[in-house]
């Protein structure tokens, strides 16, 4: 059967599926904003349709207007990539509906997932370790609050089972903020997602936040492609990304990772997807799990040599998986740098005309980005504007590959995060590996002080 394929996203992961697409032979169509309309990866796409204005409530969110889109373009199958619509249970759900093919797990999975409390039941019946916390959502009672977070010792965090993005969730040092901070939680997880059942973790003061990629058909063949390392982020987004994570030892993650597809087979789920991670003392801990493409795949595909998005693919055209576990080798090291168009001082977006773009070269390097000298960045989206990937035997050539990849980046009419990667590839703790998800945020406000 011939398949033809929407592409609901934009930038450079709309880019990376058009060229999924035409490595599998896969027409597709790319759906743009009004504001996308004149980017060259929508002009040099097979096929382009228009779907709202520039605010991304009335494109890349609006569920009719893409179903519509694909519809009138007689495509059968609809990539989400990631962010918008990629973990939306409703649009997965439209789909399906329709008689159209989503590019990922079925509705009932990412509706499982993105409840943290079934997310949590789910992997504690799969054996994946999850942080001690609350058995299920916390009781109305505030005494038994209280005595669930004496059980799980402080400090706690509590969390709304419908949170996301880093919302929704409140680090509790002592008993006497307890009471305080479940109402005003609750209160922000009714309003913010319509949803105010809460659940309760210990907190853990400093781990390293560790990702495991799994593959899945759905028809009970799974594999996982390894792991990697997300620590260095700043207000929770991650800025730079690797694999694998430097330290941890191999036989936790495969033993783990095993746990992870039990869990994937008991949910039916199909596709790529990631669990995430906290990493302390030697021990992973389960925090959620990501039913889509991440921003940062490219590593785990520089290190395994499989290609995610052909994967998914082929998942979704119905096709066995092809692939086992003895098959999935891993080489070497990979580091991924995310550039932002923000200013580096203050991390504020910085939209413009792109006067000039040189990208970077050599052994080892991939660069994932739809700029161009010329392009405007638009102002309404999130500013991730490229992706620099390094690949090298080990940790400390793909560092060196790195460091000679952002001084080699030339980019002017807007402003990047660059000079910060940069530093960073510098960075004594970066440089020794495992560094926490706290380091960065603590580091740049110490210079920041100073
Ligand atoms: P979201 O869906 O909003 O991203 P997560 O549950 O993934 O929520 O948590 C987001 C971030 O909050 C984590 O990456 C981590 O930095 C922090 N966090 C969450 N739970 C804990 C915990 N139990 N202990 C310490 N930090 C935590």
């Amino acid at each position: 059967m011939t398949h033809k394929l929407l592409i609901a996203n934009r930038g450079e992961i709309a880019l990376r599926i058009q060229r999924a697409c035409r490595k599998l032979g896969i027409p597709h169509v790319q759906a743009c904003s009004q504001a996308d309309q004149e980017a060259r990866y929508v002009r040099e796409a097979d096929q382009s349709i228009c779907i709202g204005p520039a605010r991304a409530r009335d494109s890349y969110l609006n569920i009719p207007a893409l179903v519509y889109a694909a519809r009138a373009t007689g495509a059968d199958m609809i990539h989400p990539g990631y962010g918008f619509l990629s973990e939306n249970a409703d649009f997965a759900a439209a789909i399906e509906a329709e008689g159209l093919i989503f590019v990922g797990p079925p509705a009932s999975a990412i509706l499982a997932m993105g409840n943290k409390v079934r997310a949590r039941q789910a992997m504690i019946a799969a054996g994946v370790p999850c942080i001690p916390g609350s058995p299920g959502p916390l009781p109305p009672d505030a005494g038994e609050i209280r005595r669930i977070a004496q059980g799980i010792g402080y400090p706690v965090i509590v969390k709304a089972s419908g949170g996301g993005g880093g919302r929704g969730m409140r680090v509790v040092a002592t008993e006497v903020e307890l009471d305080d901070a479940v109402a005003l939680t609750r209160e922000e997880a009714r309003t913010a997602f319509g949803n105010p059942e809460l659940y309760m973790e210990r907190y853990l003061t400093t781990p390293r936040h560790v990702e495991l990629q799994v593959l899945c058909d759905g028809q009970g063949n799974g594999v996982h492609l390894g792991d990697r390392d997300c620590s260095m982020q700043r207000r929770h987004q991650k800025v730079i990304e690797e694999a694998p994570a430097p330290g941890v030892p191999r036989a936790l993650i495969e033993r783990v990772a095993a746990r992870c597809l039990d869990a994937c087979k008991a949910m039916g789920y199909r596709g790529a997807g990631t669990f995430e991670f906290l990493y302390e003392n030697d021990e992973l801990f389960f925090i959620e799990m990501n039913t889509r493409l991440q921003v940062e795949h490219p590593v785990t595909e520089m290190v395994t040599g499989v290609d995610i998005v052909e994967a998914q693919l082929r998942i979704a055209m119905g096709e066995p998986l092809g692939l086992t576990q003895a098959d999935v080798g891993f080489s070497g090291h990979a580091i991924e740098c995310r550039i932002n168009a923000e200013d580096p001082a203050t991390m504020l977006p910085s939209p413009g005309r792109v006067s000039e773009w040189q990208p970077p070269a050599g052994e080892g390097l991939r660069v994932d980005t739809h700029l161009h000298e010329g392009y405007e960045v638009p102002p309404h989206y999130d500013s991730l504007v490229a992706k620099l990937i390094a690949h090298g035997p080990d940790r400390a050539t793909a560092i060196a590959r790195m460091e000679a990849a952002l001084a080699a980046t030339r980019v002017a009419g807007i402003a990047t995060n660059i000079p910060l990667q940069a530093r960073l590839m510098r960075d004594a703790a970066f440089r020794a590996g495992g560094a926490g998800i706290n380091y960065l945020e603590t580091k740049m406000k110490a210079e920041a002080g100073a």
